[in-house]
């Protein structure tokens, strides 16, 4: 089934570029030059994926990708300018899955997509429980209990944790779970995984050790 994608950016000849690319690899494109706009239409209609420019006329990116996040799990990929680093981190604490730096190469833009969409359909298919302490996550209904208290999280949120359980005592490098959890295959110089161990340590919030131990200079580890 073709895939639909709702892309957000208010620079006309640069949207028509994405939109022409992405109608090429048979994805369904919808195209929205404000963020006002673009953030009616995501909440109106049903997308597999959302592509949304930071500076936008009307609302910024981020604010509509935290809008967006507080009623729907749908995959939002930012694009942000190159010297926008805050840009980027407000847009992950926003709820974004992923962003990708302007100018990019349209190859790079489809894999990204591509992965995004391939880790939807990934989880859907396995069902099993995994335990590991005060915490279980329930693989077929996706929800996470800790300390007794239902978690909510977002995709990529219980992605990374699913990652980290389903490796108990065993480190995850930084690569590793970028290239399990975010699909990228090469060196990318990007600190998505930080942010989003972040996330999770202020949501894994408990009076005992912390659920989330740093491996200095080499990943992260759940412990039983
Ligand atoms: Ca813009």
């Amino acid at each position: 089934m073709q895939k639909k994608i709702l892309l957000i950016e208010d620079e006309k000849n640069i949207a028509r570029f994405i939109e022409l690319e992405l109608m090429h690899e048979r994805f369904i494109v919808t195209t929205c030059y404000d963020g006002r706009d673009g953030l009616e239409k995501a909440l109106e209609e049903t997308f597999d994926c959302l592509l949304i420019d930071v500076m936008l006329p009307g609302l910024n990116g981020v604010e509509v990708c935290r809008r967006v996040r507080a009623k729907s799990d749908v995959p939002i990929i930012l694009l942000t300018a190159r010297d926008a680093i805050m840009d980027r981190v407000a847009g992950l604490d926003a709820g974004a899955d992923d962003y990708i730096v302007k100018p990019f190469a349209i190859e790079e833009l489809l894999a990204r997509i591509r992965s995004i969409l391939r880790r939807v359909n990934k989880s859907e298919t396995k069902e099993e429980l995994i335990q590991v302490r005060e915490l279980i996550i329930d693989t077929a209904s996706y929800e996470v209990t800790f300390e007794g208290k239902k978690l909510e999280l977002t995709k990529t949120e219980y992605d990374l944790l699913k990652l980290l359980c389903e490796n108990k005592n065993r480190v995850c490098t930084r690569e590793l779970i970028l290239e399990s959890v975010w699909g990228y295959q090469s060196e990318v110089e990007t600190n998505v995984v930080d942010v989003y161990i972040r996330h999770l340590r202020t949501k894994l919030k408990t009076e005992k050790s912390p659920y989330i131990e740093t491996v200095r200079g080499v990943g992260y580890v759940v412990r039983e």
